[in-house]
């Protein structure tokens, strides 16, 4: 399982670069080991080697996941999130990627509500409004925001998530980024209660360097430094 170790390092590296270029610190990148469909030893000897933050896309994974692991990691939830899910990741998860629409949110307060919790989440943007790509229009982000921001007072709006198209050039994914940047430059200066845009989270495998030169604190990996994805488990 050493591989774990030498592709966390070339990770790690590869932000460094990132960050060199884009004049910033890599301190400030939060790297999120996205670990759907990895087992529990490989996600240890991640966690070993200095894996802070889990990601995972589908509520039972994460909670068979969290029985075992529990909280030495943050879990963040970054998948589509059914509302009728809520209720068995509510009190495990540090943050949820993919505020969509307003009946999530309301379930999402009301569940946080009854364990006297504030959750963390991100507000996932559909930039490239590719029909497969969840997540609400940039168009409707700032309505979206400030709805709840005046109604559901147990969640703290953290950010902006949103998954940019595959392309084979990770350039072509750069004006989706940049996009989403600026999104987040505009709400921040409407001050809103309880909403602050301390992070962007952009950039997986194939696309995390542009990502970071544009912007990026938190980036979502999971091939890199897992390999490739095996789902017929
Ligand atoms: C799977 C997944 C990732 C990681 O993708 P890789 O290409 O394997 O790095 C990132 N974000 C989300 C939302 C995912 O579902």
């Amino acid at each position: 399982m050493s591989y774990i170790k030498e592709n966390l390092n070339d990770v790690l590296k590869d932000i460094e670069n990132a960050c060199i270029k884009a004049n910033r610190n890599k301190e400030d990148i939060v790297l999120i080991g996205v670990t759907k469909t990895v087992d529990i030893p490989i996600m240890e000897e991640a966690i070993k080697n200095g894996i802070k933050h889990v990601g995972e896309n589908k509520v039972q994974e994460l909670v068979k996941k969290y029985e075992i692991i529990g909280n030495k990691v943050k879990w963040h939830l970054i998948g589509t999130l059914q509302t009728n899910k809520v209720k068995y990741i509510i009190d495990k998860v540090d943050m949820i990627h993919s505020l969509d629409r307003l009946s999530l949110c309301k379930e999402i307060d009301k569940r946080a509500k009854s364990i006297n919790k504030v959750v963390d989440c991100l507000v996932q943007v559909n930039i490239s409004k590719e029909e497969s790509k969840h997540g609400i229009y940039k168009e409707d982000a700032v309505e979206f925001i400030k709805n709840i921001s005046n109604n559901f007072k147990n969640i703290k709006i953290k950010g902006l998530m949103t998954m940019a198209p595959y392309v084979d050039n990770p350039e072509d994914a750069r004006i989706y980024f940049r996009e989403l940047k600026d999104l987040s430059n505009e709400i921040k200066k409407l001050n809103l209660e309880n909403v602050y845009m301390d992070y962007l989270s952009m950039g997986m495998s194939n696309d995390f360097k542009i990502a970071i030169e544009e912007g990026s604190n938190m980036v979502r990996i999971g091939t890199s430094i897992f390999g490739k994805r095996n789902y017929m488990k």
